[in-house]
């Protein structure tokens, strides 16, 4: 079966065929990428059209007919009509994506948002050794990126709640001080205290190490950014820590603590089989995995040994650079239950 998956952020958008075949992992062929238009609904349209076009082009140049489009988009998405509602950092209001995409290329289209996306790609492609007639397993999706966002699946659904808002779980008031005392009085973008988002985004992260910078306690940062301490940033300091900096080390054990504690909440909140982690800051691979897992252990020193053991169900997407895409087809190679 190939589909087209395409994934809407702030600023471009990432298209590709995904084929998807019983028994083996997808493969992603006909990429293709462009500029996003923020500006207005009708330029945002012209500019996510471009690239399906594109992707579209190459596949019926190889014969290959497209079963269905699944689109992926970071904001908040009204799933049945297919309607983007209000994006995140873009003026686009009530962007009707299904019906443009359906009227130009006459196959279904599902829209969903960019993080629940993420939760069904994981679901049903992140596990290779899953056999795709057994159950879609129970997972927690959260990704640490420019914020923190949290997506679940169970009984083969997309967990929402009332009006798609279940699980956003990086603005859990006061949970962040849980780690930190000061890190509780944070106030966050959202208007509440002490939530993780606003300690352990990716900016927040880098935030934190380039205040170390400037008090002196992180001279390991200092160097590597030529004293531009603007310059310092989450990939900066996971390579440093990777290389055995100490300072940066206490930075990412810092940071594996905030998203542990959010790794509990989601624990406790939905019993998963898994928890994945993914967006920007994970991307910096072990050593920032290890800080987490670090984390939960010490949660639980004496207490359940389900949080011990999470190196075996709390891991880091298998999905890679393309998971975006990838959880966007996965939408209508397996359909969510509504
Ligand atoms: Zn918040």
């Amino acid at each position: 079966m190939r589909v087209i998956g395409v994934d809407i952020g702030g600023t471009k958008v990432a298209a590709g065929l995904v084929e998807a075949n019983s028994g083996s992992p997808p493969v992603l062929t006909a990429r293709a990428r462009g500029p996003v238009d923020p500006t207005t609904n009708k330029g945002g349209t012209a500019s996510i059209l471009e690239v399906v076009d594109q992707v579209w082009r190459d596949a019926k140049s190889h014969g290959s007919t497209v079963a269905a489009i699944g689109v992926a988009c970071a904001g908040s998405v009204d799933h049945h009509s297919g309607v983007l509602r209000r994006a995140s950092n873009m003026a686009w209001i009530d962007l009707g994506i299904a019906e443009a995409l359906e009227a130009r290329y006459g196959v279904p289209v599902t829209v969903e948002n960019d993080v629940n996306a993420a939760a069904w790609g994981e679901a049903i492609f992140g596990d290779p050794d899953r056999e795709s007639s057994s159950a879609i397993p129970t997972i927690a999706y959260i990704t640490i990126g420019t914020g923190i966002g949290t997506g679940a699946v169970e009984g083969g659904r997309i967990v929402r709640g009332r009006a798609g808002g279940a699980g956003e779980l990086g603005h859990l008031p006061g949970l962040a001080g849980a780690v930190d005392p000061d890190a509780g009085a944070v106030v966050c973008s959202c208007g509440a205290r002490g939530c993780v988002e606003a300690v352990a985004s990716g900016p927040a992260f880098a935030s934190a190490g380039q205040s170390w910078a400037r008090d002196g306690r992180a001279p390991g940062l200092v160097e590597a950014s030529h004293g531009d301490l603007s310059r310092i940033d989450a990939s900066m300091i996971t390579r440093l820590a990777t290389a055995g900096d100490t300072d940066a080390l206490q930075l990412v054990a810092r940071e594996g603590r905030f998203i542990a504690q959010t790794i509990a909440v989601a624990w406790r909140a939905y019993a998963p089989d898994v928890i994945v982690l993914g967006g920007g800051v994970m991307n910096a691979g072990d050593v920032m995995l290890s800080a987490v897992q670090n984390g939960l252990s010490n949660l639980a020193v004496s207490g359940p040994s389900r949080l011990r053991e999470c190196s075996s169900w709390v891991l880091a997407s298998r999905l890679g650079d393309d998971a975006g895409v990838i959880g966007a087809g996965a939408l209508v190679v397996v359909r969510p239950a509504s």
